[in-house]
């Protein structure tokens, strides 16, 4: 059998084709004014790297406006949040992006506006980096999002600075407000070679869904920024991606997401999908009419918007086995599914109802697909408790979930740190303290479910 996915792409993409395509292309870039109005291509990239595109997808256009989320990446990587947030905030402007838009203070709203993303493009590398290498810095960065060595497009690139006069006053204004470092021209001419880059829609796919996997290129498998730094640029894209139609953009379809005036739009679904799509006209905030009709199709068909509430937390719980009436065998708690905080809250109310009668228990994760750090804790801290009233837990955990920590997790000093005597000595102890000689129930429990003591598997 083949996917259909493929043909319900194609489907998406015919159907927002023919719907019409009433918008201008940009033409403030002179050299964009030649682009082809009918191109029109749509790609998606899972979790694993497999990408599906169709249409126009192997056709190459400047990046525009969508390399503000990686270049923001970089800087947030490379200075730390504090020092980027002294230089640029991250409220929604509401504005056009190419305004005037600063706070009381000096600083630019957010890094998706021209005016903010100037000033984050001269954030990337540290304070000694010249110009020449922030702009290879930011090539390089914005290759490894995309798993391919990206080019630039020249004839835009020239084209856009022999018309630049408002960026360059853009940037001499957050100069004067002391909130630039190094020249204005040199940020404005580093960050028109940034928005130069030649990428396609399956590119986009794939720099979406390394955002959307905290930082983990799908298709290379390299960790091109930390988990934290990709939460952060989601939620700014979320809030400014889409400049003063950002709210609308929100409720409508509710995917962070970026676009850019060669008419690209790049969505990203945290650890679900990545989107590149593409078609040159664009509506009156400088979006991709027809990429945006496509992002609207595919929020709806799939349930894509960010605040559909998932359905995992009530189904965590597998199965009990309750010992027979002569207490003949081992409770064991069969627990499945995703322990993110929900899940694990159930599975703890779970661990509550077994008898205060000190006798063995099984926690069996073997039907876990993952855990978070906040599962993992809260789990550690049940079964702790567990031992601490007199029982001899044993936890059936073949892929290792609570010593483990995946990928895809935030920063560990943005999360509560393990209290002393909490989570991280459980595992210590259920392996120190193991009787000298097992039950014969637990035994047979250990035979049935490939049981293994805590920590020791
Ligand atoms: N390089 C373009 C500019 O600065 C990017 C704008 C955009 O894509 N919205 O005007």
């Amino acid at each position: 059998m083949q996917t259909p996915v493929p043909d319900y792409l194609d489907e998406v993409r015919e159907t927002c084709a023919h719907e019409g395509d009433d918008g201008e292309v940009a033409s403030y870039i002179p050299e964009l004014a030649d682009a082809d109005p009918s191109l029109f291509g749509v790609a998606l990239c899972t979790i694993d790297g497999t990408v599906y595109a169709s249409g126009d997808a192997e056709h190459r256009f400047t990046i525009q406006s969508i390399s503000k989320p990686f270049a923001y990446a970089l800087a947030l990587a490379d200075r730390g949040l504090d020092t980027v947030l002294e230089h640029v905030g991250v409220e929604p402007s509401g504005d056009a992006f190419n305004e005037i838009s600063l706070e009381q203070s000096g600083r630019p709203r957010n890094p998706m506006i021209n005016i903010g993303a100037i000033t984050t493009h001269a954030l990337v590398g540290d304070a000694d980096t010249t110009p020449a290498d922030r702009v290879r810095r930011i090539r390089e960065g914005l290759s490894a999002f995309a798993g391919r060595e990206l080019e630039v497009d020249d004839a835009v690139r020239r084209s856009e600075l022999d018309t630049a006069s408002r960026n360059m006053a853009l940037a001499y204004l957050v100069h004067a407000q002391g909130k630039l470092e190094g020249e204005p021209h040199d940020a404005v001419e580093g960050y028109i070679e940034q928005c130069s880059l030649l990428v396609d829609v399956r590119d986009l796919a794939v720099m979406a869904m390394t955002l959307a996997s905290g930082g983990r290129n799908p298709v290379t498998d390299e960790q091109v920024v930390p988990a934290w730094v990709c939460r952060q640029v989601l939620a700014v894209m979320a809030t400014c991606g889409m400049y003063d139609a950002a709210g609308d953009w929100m409720s409508t379809v509710g995917i962070p997401a970026k676009s850019g005036v060669a008419g690209g739009v790049l969505g990203a679904l945290p650890g679900q999908v990545g989107i590149g799509a593409f078609s040159p006209k664009l509506d009156r905030f400088g979006n991709s009419v027809r990429a945006v009709r496509t992002c609207e199709r595919l929020s709806r068909d799939m349930g894509l918007h960010l605040m559909q509430a998932p359905e995992v937390a009530s189904h965590v719980l597998y199965g009990v086995v309750e010992p027979d009436d002569d207490g003949d065998g081992v409770r064991e708690v069969q627990l499945q599914g995703t322990m993110h905080f929900a899940a694990a809250e159930v599975a703890l109310r779970e661990l509550e109802r077994v008898p205060d009668d000190g006798a063995p228990v099984v926690v069996d994760l073997s039907r876990v697909a993952s855990t978070n750090d906040v599962g993992r804790r809260m789990l550690r801290e049940g079964i702790r408790r567990l031992q601490r009233d007199g029982h001899d837990v044993r936890v059936s955990d073949p892929d290792r979930l609570l010593d483990s920590r995946d990928r895809a997790e935030v920063a560990t000093d943005a999360l509560p740190a393990d209290e002393e005597g909490t989570a991280d000595t459980a595992t210590e102890r259920a392996d120190t303290e193991r009787p000298e000689e097992e039950g014969r129930a637990t035994e047979q429990a250990h035979e049935r479910s490939g049981t293994d003591r805590a920590g020791t598997d």
